[in-house]
């Protein structure tokens, strides 16, 4: 009996005992594809060497020094690399350990900046329905998730949900794509308008919504739209890249493709691949300013934030993916893979939308492709996916049938960016069969 407290009480997971490429090997030596990178973490594979060497270099010179009494090199690398190639307006970087301390870091910076500029009354935070921004307590009220909110209700802050960009379930019969995309715009606005122009702090938004939708792309037009709004209100936009970012969609940042910049960006899972746990939230111009010409503090902090090996890993990471030129390749795999995707699953009866950008993509499961309905949670396909994947040897990321009604089932891609050819159909063909068996 194990004394480590699973996230699943009740588990019969397999140990993991070691990386090899774009497989994770367990206790038994059975063999298991990472066609979800983790939570799309693992973008390097798992023995990436040039990253473990720099992880052993670095934790023999100097593992970890506090902020409160040191900057370290490695800190201050990775935080020219970020910003050199950050969205514009983009001036500075604030370390933390993963994606929710990056979020939560973001929130916080969010609102010390109105209050430095004498607007503190600007409290609230619009966010859309079904995200999900971290566990914390603020990231988790940030997240429009019913099901995951529901029993730690009532939670912190003043948040509320507009529609997610997420055609396959939002877009009525009829409408085009134009007026959709006008509507949620407009919706913006319109909550904005209700809780009062100078009242709103924020918009945060992933994006290409990961884990709860399974790689939903924005339409056209969108994230413009919103950025347009969010500054005829003076609205600071936070961009959510935790699981997009990093290269994860064939950019550096999701953002770049979508033609716009935020006030505050957050990243985490590819920026460290999984060698070391690290996120950051990166920081405009203009907020960066604000605090510096205000207090000069920024009240927040954590024992590891900036830590030196993390810190060193991740600018390992980041070099290897720009020497390597892996970027090219995320785009080219990922048309591979889509077109795979489609070719096995486009008929199946069980599948009703395939979609994503890069190395990250989605599957959305329904019980009926004209409806479009979703199976009953209760009947728990997404777990009976995964455990069937994981027995043939492969690792993908089913979520949802979640109790808001509005979210069926739907299994993340998120492989490593050093897959071979073969592998692509490996993935494929083992991502049937367990179709196959959980659908017979
Ligand atoms: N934001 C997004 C978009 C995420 O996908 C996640 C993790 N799945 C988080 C935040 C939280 O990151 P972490 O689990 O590293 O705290």
């Amino acid at each position: 009996m194990s004394h480590v407290f699973h996230r699943h009480l009740q588990h019969t997971y397999p140990v993991a005992v070691r990386g090899d490429g774009a497989y994770i090997i367990d206790q038994q030596g059975k063999r298991y594809l990472d066609a979800s990178g983790g939570a799309a973490v693992s973008c390097l594979g798992h023995s990436d060497a040039a990253v473990i060497a720099a992880v052993q270099q670095q934790v023999s010179q100097l593992a970890y020094a506090h902020t409160s009494f040191f900057t370290t090199e490695p800190m201050e690398q990775l935080a020219d690399f970020l910003i050199e190639r950050a969205p514009a307006g983009m001036e500075s970087v604030y370390f933390v350990s993963g994606g929710s301390e990056a979020v939560e870091a973001a929130l916080k910076l969010a609102r010390q900046y109105f209050v430095e500029i004498g607007q503190p009354q600007r409290r609230h935070l619009i966010a859309r329905r079904q995200s999900y921004h971290g566990n914390t307590l603020g990231a988790l009220a940030t997240g429009g998730n019913a099901w995951r909110r529901q029993q730690f209700e009532p939670i912190l802050m003043n948040v509320s949900h507009v529609s997610p960009c997420y055609a396959y379930r939002e877009q009525q019969p009829g409408e085009s794509e134009g007026d959709f995309v006008a509507r949620l715009v407009r919706e913006l606005e319109d909550e904005i308008l209700r809780l009062g122009a100078d009242q709103v702090m924020a918009f945060v938004a992933e994006p290409v919504v990961g884990a709860t939708l399974g790689a939903v792309t924005a339409l056209p037009g969108y994230f413009q739209g919103i950025r347009e709004v969010c500054d005829r209100y003076g609205v600071l936009l936070i961009l959510d890249e935790v699981m997009c970012g990093m290269g994860r969609t064939g950019s550096l940042f999701a953002a770049e493709q979508e033609g716009i910049s935020a006030d505050l960006i957050t990243i985490a899972k590819g920026l460290g691949a999984g060698y070391q746990p690290i996120g950051a939230t990166l920081v405009s111009k203009q907020i960066y300013q604000a605090i510096a010409s205000g207090s000069g503090f920024f009240q927040h902090g954590h024992t590891y934030i900036g830590h030196a090996t993390a810190c060193a890993t991740a600018l390992a990471v980041q070099h290897q993916i720009e020497q390597r030129n892996l970027l090219p390749q995320v785009r080219q795999l990922g048309n591979s893979l889509m077109a795979r995707l489609r070719q096995r699953f486009a008929e199946h009866p069980f599948i009703g939308d395939i979609r994503g950008r890069g190395l990250f993509q989605g599957l959305e499961i329904v019980q009926d492709r004209s409806s479009k309905a979703a199976f009953d949670p209760s009947l728990k396909v997404n777990a009976r996916l995964k455990k069937a994947a994981m027995a043939n040897g492969l690792m993908c990321y089913p979520m949802g049938g979640t109790v808001d009604g509005r979210t069926g089932d739907h299994i993340l891609l998120a492989p490593p960016f050093i897959l071979q050819d073969s592998q692509l159909d490996e993935l494929v063909d083992k991502l049937a069969l367990a179709c196959d068996q959980v659908f017979a």
